[in-house]
């Protein structure tokens, strides 16, 4: 039996998840939610996804001529579980609806950690989430954060994390954020939040980070500086980033990139929506001194959570029992290679 999986809202994260989980073999898409008839709903409509609208809107869709299936609440009642991708503090508004229809939820990392009973991030915490009723897949960055942290704590172990976040402004298409000239201090006190993000996963951790945002949409790129438990060579650093799954190791030098643009350039020219769900390591930038590890990472934000989305539906039914399985399942059905070239 395939699990039945709705995408509440159609946005930048919800269009690439229901693209996704329609490549799963063990799950299958209910339909997507639109609030507006837009080109988003076209899109969703020419992809062949049933689209649901919140009741009050029926009308508008019914004038614009875009076929809908049913209301929020149909598609709510009709799956077993809801990836809520509303914009950030909207999905807990929605709560209430899913437990009326006992059906488990996937959040995105806008939301506050209490909306659900835990934060995941696959290749930290899939088995402690098994069987849950609830998980909220943590924010681009964080993910970014965790997919390193975790992939070094399983190698060497970690007892220290300092990282400088330098976030894009906006996504591609939101043309009323910004800034637009300008580096916000993002916020202007210290510590930022997303040390305490990740700490949500690795409880332990001892982490602080900082960010500040700055005009760009293609990318975020950050700074880390990671104490090891223990002595290491850049080899084995690199080794271990190497085997890790959904981690790119990019070479600058090779590859003649110096910046988030060439890094979306290359997307453009070999990817589906120039997305990349993998974590770009900068293979050239890795220093090693005794203990201290230094390096920079890029985050695709608009697609980086989009396989611990799937994964996280895996977790609340059990439907792969390790965190490598499902990774193995989900990235073979995503066709994520781990590199460019
Ligand atoms: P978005 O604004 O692109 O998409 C949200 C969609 O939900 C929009 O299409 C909006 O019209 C729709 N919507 C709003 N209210 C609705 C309702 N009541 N019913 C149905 N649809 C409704 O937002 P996003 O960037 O995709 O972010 C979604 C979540 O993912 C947020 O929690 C965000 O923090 C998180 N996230 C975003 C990014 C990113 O870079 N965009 C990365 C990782 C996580």
């Amino acid at each position: 039996m395939k699990v039945k999986v709705s995408v509440n809202g159609y946005g930048t994260i919800g269009k690439r998840v229901a693209d996704a989980i329609a490549k799963q073999d063990d799950m299958v898409l209910v339909g997507v939610s639109k609030t507006k008839p837009d080109y988003g709903a076209y899109l969703a409509v020419s992809k062949g996804h049933d689209l649901y609208v919140p009741k009050e809107k029926t009308g508008i869709f019914e004038e614009a001529g875009v076929p809908i299936t049913g209301t929020v609440e149909e598609m709510v009642e009709k799956s077993d579980i809801v990836i809520d991708a509303l914009p950030g503090k909207k999905g807990i508004e929605m709560k209430p609806l899913y437990e009326k229809y006992n059906v488990k939820q996937v959040f995105q990392g806008g939301e506050k950690p209490v909306v659900a009973d835990a934060s995941f991030s696959t290749l930290c915490n899939y088995e402690e989430t098994l069987g849950l009723n609830s998980v909220r897949v943590v924010s681009c960055n964080t993910t970014g954060l965790l997919r390193l942290i975790c992939t070094l704590k399983r190698s060497f172990g970690v007892r220290k994390v300092r990282a400088t976040l330098v976030r894009r402004g906006a996504d591609p298409r939101e043309v009323k954020k910004g800034p637009i000239n300008a580096i916000l201090l993002n916020p202007p006190t210290l510590p930022s939040h997303h040390g305490g993000d990740v700490k949500t996963v690795v409880k332990d951790l001892d982490i602080m980070t900082s960010a500040v945002a700055v005009p760009t949409t293609l990318m975020h790129v950050h700074s880390v500086l990671v104490e090891l438990e223990e002595r290491v060579s850049k080899d084995a650093v690199l080794n271990a980033l190497e085997e890790a799954p959904r981690i790119i190791l990019l070479n600058t030098n090779k590859l003649g990139v110096k910046s988030t643009a060439e890094i979306i350039e290359i997307a453009r020219d070999l990817r589906h929506r120039n997305d990349i769900p993998e974590l770009v390591v900068v293979e050239d930038s890795i220093t090693v001194s005794g203990k201290e590890l230094m390096l920079f990472q890029a985050v695709h934000q608009e697609s980086i959570v989009v396989p611990e989305n799937v994964d996280a539906v895996r977790a609340l039914f059990k439907l792969a029992d390790t965190w490598t399985e499902t990774v193995g399942r989900t990235d073979k059905n995503l066709g994520l290679t781990y590199k460019f070239y």
